[in-house]
């Protein structure tokens, strides 16, 4: 039924030559060149001073949050807007979740309300870049930097994105990427951790791995994981980061494309802030009442186009419902949870593709009229 997908990983040919250098060598597991050779690539592209792989974005977040000291007892500050492991990741330490609000124009994280919930419990802000738009990176340093806690970035949906030329990523104490199968670059499953103090990268180094001493096997200092990605996992990842830019620059004339098909219906799209570059991970709107949304995307399903509803704000969830934050102390992200969608957003979809799309989304506008 579904013709056009949400999704689709852009594969440029030297995965395959990759994969099967790795299955020649016998080098399969979480040994082997394709690792050192993939997070190079990763902290280059991102100008980071340090990138370590890891097997998802989710254990990512839990990694970073270790090499903060984050444990029982701490708060950290994340928008209730974004993906679940966010907020999972912090209760995985044992610390809380302090949910603050959007902001209705970029959909981002409201410094002013981050301000508002810093006590003297808190241990760092969590940013997410949500939909491969940046936050306002600036406030959000200022604020870690003057109220002395640490800043973490999970970008994992912001491979690309740029904060007045810097790639996001870069202005944390830590930062997470997911390179999941529908991320803009894809390992099927995948994650990195990037850092700037070298301390902290030998730390999340251990903690990846068991703990185990680089001096004397089978002697571990502490508790760690198993959380390394494999060298075929990694030579996917190398060749999709040398393509980046490629599948960039796809995604970017893609939201244009829509963008310019659709401007006069009464629909927002998300916009590029001044300063920053968005990556277009997925390319959303606004319908004009949440009453849209569901029709909306069942009328576009019936002609064979998948979307995505936005996510649900995580305090809504169960295992975050708590009376003390009502949906009333977040308008904004309750909101934009009912009125968002993303479209089609992958790198290879093709004109034809966009304008069946566009016309399936006017037809629906036209007959609701
Ligand atoms: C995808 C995603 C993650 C987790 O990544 P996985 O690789 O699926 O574990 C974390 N945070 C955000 C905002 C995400 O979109």
């Amino acid at each position: 039924m579904i013709s056009i997908p949400v999704y689709r990983p852009h594969f440029t040919g030297k995965e395959r030559e990759y994969v099967l250098d790795c299955l020649d060598s016998g080098w399969i597991s979480s040994r082997g060149e394709y690792i050192a050779r993939f997070e190079d690539a990763c902290r280059s592209f991102i100008g980071a001073e340090h990138a370590l792989s890891v097997c998802n974005g989710t254990v990512a977040l839990h990694l970073a949050l270790l090499a903060c000291g984050i444990g029982p007892g701490d708060e950290v500050i994340v928008p209730t807007l974004t993906y679940i492991a966010s907020a999972n990741a912090i209760r995985y330490v044992g610390a809380t979740p302090v949910f603050v609000e959007s902001m209705p124009d970029t959909w981002q994280v409201d410094p002013a309300d981050v301000e508002r919930k810093i006590t003297s419990r808190t241990k760092a802000i969590m940013a997410v870049h949500l939909y491969g738009c940046p936050c306002d990176m600036t406030r959000l340093c200022d604020l870690a930097q003057r109220y002395h806690i640490k800043l973490i970035e999970d970008a994992a949906e912001a491979f690309g994105t740029r904060w007045h030329g810097r790639h996001v990523g870069t202005f944390g104490d830590v930062s997470t990427f997911s390179f999941f199968g529908n991320k803009t670059i894809t390992t099927g499953e995948g994650g990195l951790v990037v850092c700037q103090d070298p301390a902290m990268s030998e730390h999340i180094g251990l903690l990846k791995s068991q703990y185990a001493s680089p001096h004397r096997r089978y002697w571990h200092e502490d508790i760690g994981y198993n959380y390394r990605m494999t060298n075929i996992t990694a030579a996917i990842g190398l060749a999709q980061v040398e393509k980046a830019d490629e599948i960039l620059a796809a995604k970017r004339r893609l939201a244009r494309s829509y963008e310019q098909k659709l401007a006069d219906l009464p629909i927002s799209f998300h916009n590029e802030p001044a300063g920053a570059t968005h990556s277009y991970w997925m390319v959303s709107f606004l319908v004009p009442s949440a009453e849209d949304r569901e029709p909306l995307r069942d009328h576009l399903e019936k002609m064979g186009i998948e979307t995505r509803p936005f996510f649900y704000p995580a305090h809504t969830m169960p295992m975050y419902a708590d009376p003390r934050r009502p949906n009333s102390a977040f308008p904004v992200a309750i909101d934009l949870g009912a009125r968002g969608l993303n479209l089609p957003s992958f790198p290879d979809l093709t004109d034809d593709e966009i304008e069946s799309v566009a016309e399936a989304v006017r037809s629906y506008f036209e007959m609701s009229r």
